[in-house]
């Protein structure tokens, strides 16, 4: 059985009591001078509830306060820190009760002013005389001045201590806690604890790379001697998490691998050579090495356990097909796990249409299924009628048995969560898994969610494809783009006019698509604008073509309807809602309107693309949207510029982080205090191959030295999410 283990939390939180004296790790930071409870309550909401963690708490940013700027020589537009006095301050109340309050602080160099609206109180708290330490973008007009600055006062015992003269870690803070008591704690905590943190990290692994120890790190991290001594300590630090996590994820391989299937696949066989050639085309370079390599994968005594993944439109579901085909020439079954029950019906469709004529038999259970039917088809698949076995969730549910199932595909692997993915391995004894992306992901996120997993990539697109030009147009341009589609429309060509999930990437997409009466939600929301969308272009805009609606509340023979009209050319613009999930392949289609793009991620607007530049035709997708958010306009700008998903992958990473970007499901498995998956891609590579080499001498880190990291992994392990 392949091992049910889901992925675990990082960082683990704090371990019981091991000892009778308490590690940093379980004494609470109550102990800690000046911590009483209304403290208590406030720190755990910055996530700091023991000594140990206020060690690991990262600073947001350093400040350098080694050197200040004097006022004279500070210039406009620059954001700096500088020192000052309060040499008058003033309070005025303009209409409607707002108040300014301008503040001059002077350095003996000049004078820079400090403005705040409507905080009257700080008019009481900055007196005259009483240094500070200000933060700011500088503005020159009408003077000198920042508006709405950091604030640091500096007292006169203070001198030489945590705040000043130094660089200065500023943390994140919450309603109640200021920045130089949350400084003045964290800085007690490291003094009082850093020597007694445990140390995960063996010792060969620090020395080779030079790396500071771990209270050297952690000393440096919040008060750093250097900004070389911070970056090596943040390496160290990020290291030490990463390495952690890639220890569990190689044990958990090494579990896999070491492990002999039951099953021999008959490689070179009549049913995939006739598959083979029987193709309208000839595979991409790409596609025959990454086919290659998967077979000869199958053809070892050991479990595959593989990724693969390749930017949409690249041919992945050939390359399916041909493995399939293997299997079963072999006398084998497939089973094919796909996230939504439109895509299973897609996959279905193509599947069969390739391999029913060569006699294969083809089975799809989705929840659509008449009971009835469902119970049927359950048999066959028992019985061994069935060779390949495609649907939702609803194939791993304990009614469904396979015969002799060999080989288990899940496609669009991170909507379904590892749990799932091993429910479906444990069909059988030992299958083959191979789990199928259609986005590109990020090689940090690869490594760090499919760890365990190798990683076979198609990277290259069929050849004669289009490339697609990608255009941003404004609400008020809205005619320019009927025009755009009346223009492909005319040509003979035809076009979609997309509607986004109001709430993109829920649950609630992945809930089998029976409806609970009485609740409209946000699929029924999207689902009505784009039936009004539909409407009016039909009646105002496109009354010479046919417009067609496809959405998720549709009835499935209703929908198929369409979509099969779509494909012939009988409605040449098509309104919808899930044309994603519904994968449809015309490429006679060549022009895609995407409304509110604003509410996709980057994934998902280049899987909605995806579906055009398909055929021979030049294709435009044009994303229509006013926003003028700053995160918005980034994303829609990637949009534009590449049509590469590998590229956007990363430019969505880093965008958003690996938070937003899998979905609050796996967040928490790849929550990491230093690390920042977005930025330390190379020191995951290193993490993994360290973590490898040492699986590989020693699988039980059964050494003496690696006994706290021992413990610490079987702690990540029991708290497997
Ligand atoms: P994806 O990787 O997104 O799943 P598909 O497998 O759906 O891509 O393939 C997209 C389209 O490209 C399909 O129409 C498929 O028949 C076609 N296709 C796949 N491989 C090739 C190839 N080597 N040459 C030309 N067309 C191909
Ligand atoms: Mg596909």
């Amino acid at each position: 059985m392949v091992t049910t283990s889901g992925y675990y939390t990082v960082p683990m939180t704090v371990p019981q009591a091991a000892s009778v004296r308490k590690g940093p790790g379980e004494q609470s930071i109550r102990y800690v001078k000046g911590v009483g409870p209304q403290r208590l309550t406030q720190l755990a909401r910055l996530g700091i509830e023991t000594v140990e963690d206020a060690c690991y708490a990262a600073p947001l940013r350093y400040e350098d306060r080694t050197h200040l700027l004097p006022i004279a020589e500070v210039r406009p537009g620059q954001t700096v820190t500088v020192r000052g006095r309060v040499v008058a301050r003033a309070l005025r109340r303009i209409r409607g009760g707002r108040t300014i309050l301008d503040v001059a602080f002077g350095d003996g160099s000049g004078v820079l002013y400090g403005v705040w609206f409507n905080q009257p109180y700080l008019a009481q708290q900055l007196q005259v005389d009483q240094e500070y330490v200000l933060y700011g973008q500088v503005e020159s007009k009408p003077r000198l001045q920042m508006i709405h600055p950091e604030l640091e006062q500096i007292e006169e015992d203070s001198q030489g201590s945590w705040h000043v003269g130094r660089i200065v870690p500023i943390y994140s803070l919450t309603g109640g806690v200021g920045q130089r008591w949350l400084r003045q704690l964290i800085g007690t905590a490291v003094e009082q604890s850093a020597e007694l943190l445990e140390d995960t990290l063996p010792q060969e692994i620090r020395l080779q790379h030079g790396w500071p120890t771990l209270p050297e790190a952690v000393r440096a991290l919040h008060f750093p001697a250097t900004w070389e001594a911070l970056e090596a300590a943040q390496q160290r630090l990020a290291f030490d998490e990463l390495f952690l996590f890639q220890l569990a994820l190689a044990q958990r391989r090494a579990q896999t691998v070491g492990r002999t299937k039951p099953h021999r696949y008959q490689l070179e066989g009549p049913l995939l050579s006739r598959f083979l050639e029987g193709l309208p085309f000839h595979l991409t370079a790409s596609q025959r090495r990454v086919l290659d390599e998967l077979l000869h994968e199958l053809g070892r005594p050991h479990p595959m356990y593989r990724l693969l993944q390749g930017d949409v439109g690249c041919g992945k579901t050939v390359v399916l097909m041909a493995l399939m085909a293997a299997a079963v020439q072999s006398g084998y079954q497939v089973a094919l796990m796909a996230p939504t029950e439109l895509l299973a019906e897609q996959h279905a469709r193509v599947v069969q249409d390739y391999l029913g004529p060569l006699g294969v038999a083809v089975g799809l259970f989705t929840q659509a299924l008449a009971p009835a039917d469902r119970r049927r088809q359950a048999q066959a698949l028992a019985e061994g009628k069935l060779s390949v076995a495609i649907g939702t969730h609803a194939l791993i549910q304990t009614a469904i048995q396979f015969k002799r199932l060999a080989l288990a595909i899940i496609d669009e692997q991170h909507k379904f969560g590892v749990v799932q993915r091993a429910h479906l391995a444990k069909k059988a004894d030992d299958p083959d898994v191979l789990v199928v992306t259609a986005t590109p992901i990020p090689r940090t996120l690869a490594l760090s969610l499919y760890g365990d997993l190798e990683v076979s990539t198609i990277s290259e697109l069929p050849k004669g494809r289009q490339p697609i030009v990608t255009r941003w147009l404004r609400e008020l341009e809205r005619p320019a783009l009927y025009s755009l589609i009346r223009q492909e429309l005319s040509q003979g060509r035809q076009a979609y006019v997309v509607y986004p999930l109001v709430n993109e990437g829920s649950a609630s997409e992945l809930r089998p698509s029976r409806r609970r009466r009485g609740s409209i939600g946000a699929r029924g929301r999207s689902d009505r604008a784009a039936s009004q969308m539909a409407k009016r272009l039909q009646a105002e805009v496109f009354a010479e073509f046919r417009v067609g609606l496809l959405h998720g509340q549709m009835k499935p023979a209703v929908k198929e309807r369409t979509m099969r009209a779509f494909a012939r050319g009988d409605v040449q613009l098509l309104v919808s809602t899930v044309i994603v999930e519904v994968g449809l392949d015309v490429p006679n289609a060549t022009l895609m309107a995407i409304e509110h793009p604003e509410r996709f991620g980057l994934a998902q607007l280049h899987q909605l693309r995806g579906r055009i530049g398909r055929g021979a035709h030049a294709a435009t997708c044009v994303v229509i949207s006013d926003a003028v958010d700053e995160s918005v306009a980034q994303r829609l700008g990637a949009f534009v510029q590449t049509s590469n998903g590998f590229e956007l992958a990363e430019k969505d990473l880093e965008l958003r982080g690996p938070g937003e970007l899998l979905g609050r499901r796996q967040h928490g498995w790849l929550r990491f205090r230093i690390a920042n998956l977005a930025r330390d891609q190379g020191l995951l590579e290193l993490a993994r191959e360290h973590a490898q080499a040492l699986i590989g001498q020693d699988a039980a880190l059964q050494a003496p030295s690696l006994a706290v990291l021992r413990r610490r992994l079987a702690e990540l392990r029991g708290q497997r999410g």
